[in-house]
């Protein structure tokens, strides 16, 4: 029988500062086509974690695999550049001196057409192609992060990390941006990794979530068996507290 890889796999990640373990041992592994929330409260790791798979914060020890090759441990580590994974933070600031078209194009290759088109494409599935040939700053703040969502979404990676890339956008438009994104990303079959403290975004766009506590991971499952049979008392309150 044949088994499959994982897109992304995560082993034993350790990170300190100040002698204080801020990631103690996380492991994780993503599928293609799977999105995996790693869910948590304030200062519990998890922007650190994905810090780390980015490549722009070195573990002190643990490994980092994409597609089953090694991509960074403790001796061998490929830059953050070269590692082709999508990063998407709420504060992930556009080029102002570009317009939006060329924004979203940046990390496309191929004719200036085929860029065009698939630019195009992206504007109008987060509902902002009447701003193709406007630039940053005559946008309003959602409308610059759902340009650059546009943009991470746009070249197709493998691997997506998402740090709270939703928490500047205003309710009503959340949920509908919310779900393009997911339907972009699945259909791309890239494999994501979204961090939240938002238990609510976590029940919505994962298959699996990754509770995380004190730098660790204490509970993983489907949403549902998460939240049905919480692992213990503080999870029960941080399900609770949240709602
Ligand atoms: P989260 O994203 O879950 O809110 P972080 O990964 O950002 O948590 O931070 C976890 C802990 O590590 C926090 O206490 C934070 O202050 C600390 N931390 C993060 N980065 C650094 C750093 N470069 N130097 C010192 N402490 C840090
Ligand atoms: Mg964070």
């Amino acid at each position: 029988m044949q088994t499959e890889t994982p897109r992304l796999e995560i082993r034993n990640l350790k990170r300190s500062f100040e002698g204080r373990a801020v990631v103690d041992d996380v492991s994780l592994k993503i599928m293609p086509g799977q999105v995996t929330c790693l869910l948590g409260p304030s200062g519990c790791g998890k922007s650190t974690t994905l810090r780390m798979i980015a490549g722009v914060e070195m573990q002190d020890s643990g490994s980092i695999h994409v597609d089953g090759k090694l991509i960074c441990d403790t001796i061998f580590r490929i830059p953050p550049e070269r590692r082709e994974i999508g990063l998407m933070f709420q504060d992930f600031a556009l080029f102002p001196h570009l317009s939006v078209a060329d924004n979203v194009a940046y990390g496309l290759r191929g004719t200036r057409a085929e860029k065009r088109e698939r630019v195009k494409e992206l504007l109008e599935r987060v509902d902002l192609l009447r701003f193709i040939d406007g630039y940053p700053h005559q946008l309003s703040g959602g409308e610059q992060q759902r340009v650059a969502l546009a943009r991470a979404l746009a070249p197709k990676p493998r691997i997506m990390l998402m740090d709270e890339p939703f928490s500047g956008l205003d309710n009503r438009l959340r949920d509908g941006i919310r779900d393009e994104t997911l339907s972009i990303l699945k259909e791309q079959d890239t494999a994501v990794l979204l961090v939240t403290h938002e238990p609510d975004e976590a029940m919505r766009m994962a298959d699996e979530i990754a509770l995380m506590r004190d730098g660790q991971i204490v509970q993983q499952g489907a949403p549902y068996n998460v939240y049905t049979r919480p692992i213990d008392r503080a999870a029960v309150s941080f399900f609770s507290d949240a709602n």
